[in-house]
């Protein structure tokens, strides 16, 4: 597609994505979907030549396919996230729907979202444009103040406040907001956040991590719907 458009002598201003997936009708109803917002979109059919483009093109946004012949999706995303020249392109999952599992697996792998098949394109692309979105340095920085919806985050006070009122945190409680605040709108697994928290104090395991959060939502009141349960996977603040 991308040679086909070179070859015409059509400059793509939309961003270019690497789509990886061997189900052909698929692959072409995701590339068609998004040449016609604008994206400038490229079908490999394999990990391996996946791996190749990344590299080679270097895409704004990886779409990738879990169940694929030879290297699997996840396989890829390891090795693209491990690969300096490519860890920093985002990478949005196809799974199938159920598969809860895979879609841990996914964001341990390093994916940042993922999409379930059977899916509307609107959905797919709403998905694109977001990732894109936070992929334009959108992250926090560590010491930002956060304000949202009513909620503030002060890291260099260690300050959180609620309508202006002042909530008492504990240490762990205190990491775990800050870190899923970090990229409002992000879900992060629970060994994500254990290990971004890897308390102090005391050891923080995925079913602890559930117990904080339950502390963290009754402490902030009003705010506490603010962090999201997502089913099978873990949490995100509400962006
Ligand atoms: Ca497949």
């Amino acid at each position: 597609m991308q040679i086909m458009s070179l070859a015409a002598g059509v400059v793509m201003a939309g961003e270019h994505i690497l789509i990886v997936e061997d189900e052909a009708d698929i692959a072409e109803l995701v590339e068609y979907n998004l040449a016609r917002a604008d994206y400038d979109p490229q079908c490999v059919a394999t990990g391996e030549e996946g791996l190749v483009q990344a590299r080679e093109a270097e895409p704004d946004l990886v779409i990738l396919d879990l169940m694929l012949p030879g290297l699997s999706g996840l396989e890829v995303c390891r090795r693209l996230k491990a690969d300096p020249r490519t860890a920093r392109i985002p990478v949005i999952m196809l799974t199938a729907k159920g598969e809860e599992e895979d879609i841990v697996a996914g964001f341990e792998a390093g994916a940042d979202d993922y999409v379930t098949k059977p899916f509307r394109p609107k959905v797919l692309l709403a998905r694109v444009r977001a990732v894109l979105r936070r992929g334009t340095g959108q992250r926090r920085r560590e010491d930002d103040v956060v304000d949202l919806e009513g909620l503030e985050i002060h890291p260099g006070r260690h300050e959180v406040r609620v309508d202006g009122e002042v909530v008492d945190l504990t240490r762990t409680e205190f990491r775990i907001l800050q870190f899923l605040a970090s990229r409002p709108g992000w879900v992060f697994t629970r060994s994500q956040i254990v290990r971004s928290v890897h308390g102090d104090d005391y050891p923080v395991t995925g079913r602890s991590v559930d117990v904080q959060v339950a502390a963290l939502r009754r402490k902030l009141g009003a705010a506490g719907p603010l962090i999201q349960t997502v089913r099978g996977v873990g949490y995100k603040m509400g962006d």
